[in-house]
This record gives C-alpha cells, structure tokens and sequence, in this order.
C-alpha cells in the first residue's frame, strides 16, 4: 500500500472550501467526499461533518504555512495531527494467495480515520519530496491546494483553468480611459454675484 497517497485525501478535503461553494455545507456533500473510498465508510451523521469542517481548516493551515515557506510551522501542525489521529498498521491478505501487506486500522469514526489517513500521507509525501511541495493556487479568487510534482518546483496554480485565465488576464492591454468630447464648463450659480472689478468708477464714483 502507498501511504503516500492519502495525501490527496487531505488535498480533496480542503478543497471542498471553494470560495464558490461549500462542498461540507450538509450530509450530502460529505457523503459524496466518501463515495468510492471503501476505508472509508460508514455512517455519518452532523457530527462528522462538525469533525471534517474542523479537520478541514488544519490541513489547511498546513497548506498556507508551508506555502508561505514557514516550514517549521506547517509541520509543527502536522506532527500535532499525526499525534490526535495516530494509524494502527495490520497486516493483512485481500483473497487466499496473496502476500501480506500492511493496511490502516478500519475501526474509529470516519472522521478519525479520514484525518489519519489524510495526516500520514501529507507526512510520507513531505518526507519524500520537502515540504515547498505544497502549494495554494494563486491565482485571483481561488485558493484550491496541491501537491506539486513538477521537476523544478514551479507549479502556481491548481489547474489548467486557472493557469490559462490568469495568463489571459496578464496578456490582455491595460483598459485605456474613455475618450469623450470636451464639454464647455457648465456655468456656476455664484458667477452672477462675482463684483465686476472697478464697478465704482464705471458708475461715476456714487
Ligand atoms: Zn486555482
């Protein structure tokens, strides 16, 4: 089993928070979290959700500090995760002749598990590659996250959606003013009262 790869359980969980729309807002969005993670299923009820919510903004924090490059600090949350939520390794065999290999504990809360699961694949995968391979999209509006697997480090945004728009955005010419017509200046109420400059000797000197 790659333990590394519950680090998208911990990717797909924090971007359920768009901007555009909670993907936790009720049951059916956690249940849809689940959907075809046989580890990971199980009754759940508003509690779970309260649990995931929660769970949610950690990983998030790890997320936002590692990109910011304060790795101490993204790791400090993260060792504080893998201590709430340890794993409990087995051995196990899926079907007569195959070799023993190690699976994760099934029993806890789903939240529990998710969160396990979630915390030790983010720690495989920084421990494999560092921690500045987490990143947080940049461009406008959007703050999906992501593990980025590119050679030289350089990925900045979650898709290619988001790379594409802001490309679009950086390419186009800057908004140039509206040209309108010179309007003669409208007449001010205080004109009529301004004094005529040297009204007394034009009136005889009265
Ligand atoms: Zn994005």
């Amino acid at each position: 089993m790659d333990l590394a790869s519950y680090a998208d359980l911990a990717i797909d969980l924090v971007n359920t928070g768009d901007p555009a729309g909670d993907g936790l807002r009720d049951l059916d969005g956690l249940r849809a979290l689940l959907d075809g993670r046989p580890h990971l299923g199980g009754r759940v009820g508003h509690r779970d959700l309260d649990c995931m919510r929660a769970l949610r903004a950690q990983l998030r924090a790890i997320f936002t500090a590692a990109c910011a490059g304060d790795e101490e600090t993204a790791v400090e949350r993260l060792n504080s995760l893998l201590i709430q939520h340890p794993i409990h390794p087995q051995l196990a065999r899926c079907g007569d002749g195959t070799a023993w290999h190690v699976h994760l504990n099934e029993g806890g809360s789903v939240p529990d598990r998710y969160a396990a699961r979630a915390a030790m694949g983010l720690a495989v995968r920084i421990g494999e590659q560092g921690a500045d391979r987490l990143g947080v999209c940049r461009a406008d509006g959007c703050d999906r996250v992501f593990f980025d697997t590119t050679v030289g480090r350089s990925r900045r945004y979650c898709s290619d959606h988001c790379a594409r728009r802001t490309g679009v955005a950086a390419a186009a010419p800057p908004a140039r003013p509206r040209v309108t017509e010179s309007l003669p200046s409208p007449r001010l109420p205080h004109d009529d009262a301004r004094p005529v400059p040297n009204s007394a000797s034009r009136d005889g000197g009265q």
